[in-house]
């Protein structure tokens, strides 16, 4: 996405997802209070799942996250750069990453293999240091993480590179296939088998400081998965991490606004947009609104939405194109001008839809809703103590 321009004069966006930062603070609160004793590590990968690594990391900082976690090496480079010290944790990397300036720079890295071992500690070889690094265990996800038939090899490995001051193991974490299914019994095997896996390190002389489970679903619905620490990501951005068990009191974090680019007047019978979808019924008035599938709102919506505009919601008419996507205002424009702000999606608060109903009209989830938006989409910050955290 976008940076806000910071210099120049500056006109309201046409295409703007606002951030509000008090809404990650009451996310990284509420979760606080989910997680009891263990600490909260805000997941930030994937740009803090497009709301901006940055400012959602110093916001989630002050509102007492303890660490944070990112997947590339970059993703964590980013924030030191920014100068944000607070430990990061980065999971996902091909064995010829450039690990150095990363070890350099005091990111924690996630390790899945012996091989991934290896290069960690040519690296840290290489410029004299030690890497701090957490083994990623596989527990069932069958993903990243340490196959089983290498974990062996692997806690031999760690012994080893710690015994040379290569690295020092400092965590030890996994991720869950069915967080977001309540009871399912594979939970429960991933949980036992990260337990094992801990007991195999500390018999290695290897003991964690750091174990971790738990994503937003399992912080909000499974204390037994808690360990030292806890790893949510969708949650801090406010979109539930179960929608059939409702929001869990957290508050979404994006809105995203458009502005009436041009009214007009459509006459019964006419049709609008791309091959005619909508034929109008009857005289009615239209908005343009410049956003369009190359700024996320995905065409498979089309006709689908619902937009809030001059008070209400009113239904978006046939096809979202690449650019711009129009909208009814009924037979007296409702009073609506070309300037007029439109919400897409936001926290509901004026009546707009969410990003989970996107996800539900898309077949689809609400991470993939608020990931997906970009293009010309301008990033703006609201709240945030007066934009100290910006
Ligand atoms: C993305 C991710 C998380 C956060 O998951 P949410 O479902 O967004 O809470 C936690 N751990 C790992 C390893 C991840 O990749």
């Amino acid at each position: 996405m976008q940076r806000t321009p910071s210099t120049g004069r500056r006109s309201l966006p046409q295409a703007e997802a606002i951030i509000d930062l008090d809404a990650v603070v009451h996310n990284v609160r509420r979760l606080r209070d989910y997680a009891g004793d263990a600490a909260v590590m805000a997941v930030v990968k994937a740009d803090a799942y497009n709301h901006g690594a940055v400012p959602v990391a110093r916001a989630a900082l002050a509102a007492g996250a303890r660490e944070l976690g990112v997947t590339t090496l970059a993703e964590g480079l980013e924030l030191r750069a920014a100068g944000i010290d607070a430990p990061v944790l980065s999971w996902l990397h091909t064995v010829d990453a450039d690990y150095a300036p990363a070890i350099a720079a005091g990111i924690e890295l996630g390790v899945s293999s012996p091989r991934h071992l290896a290069a960690i500690v040519a690296a840290a070889e290489s410029i004299g240091e030690t890497a701090v690094i957490t083994a990623k265990v596989d527990t069932g996800l069958n993903r990243n993480g340490v196959a089983r038939d290498e974990w062996p090899e692997f806690v031999r490995d760690v012994a080893r590179g710690q015994a040379a001051g290569a690295v020092r193991l400092r965590g030890l974490f996994s991720h869950l296939a069915h967080g977001d299914e309540l009871g399912h019994p594979e939970i429960d095997s991933q949980r036992d088998r990260l337990h094992q896996a801990a007991d195999d390190l500390r018999r290695a002389s290897l003991p964690p400081e750091v174990v971790h489970l738990a994503n937003s679903a399992a912080t909000v619905t499974r204390p037994d998965l808690r360990f030292d620490m806890v790893r949510p990501g969708i949650a801090i951005y406010g979109l539930t991490p179960i929608p059939e068990q409702g929001d869990f009191g957290f508050r979404p974090a994006m809105t995203l606004r458009t502005r009436v680019a041009l009214v007009k007047k459509v006459s019964a019978g006419s049709g609008v947009s791309y091959g005619h979808r909508w034929i109008a019924p009857a005289d009615t008035t239209v908005a343009l609104l410049p956003m369009g599938y190359a700024d996320g709102i995905r065409r498979n919506l089309s006709g689908r939405i619902d937009v809030l505009l001059g008070g209400r919601r009113r239904p978006q008419l046939g096809r979202v194109c690449m650019d711009q996507v129009v909208v009814d205002l009924g037979p007296d424009g409702g009073g609506v001008q070309e300037g007029d702000e439109a919400l897409f999606f936001g926290d509901g608060r004026l009546g707009e839809p969410g990003a989970q109903d996107w996800a539900e009209l898309l077949d689809t989830i609400n991470y993939e809703i608020v990931t997906g938006i970009g293009g010309r989409t301008v990033r703006t910050y609201v709240g945030g103590e007066g934009g100290e955290l910006r």
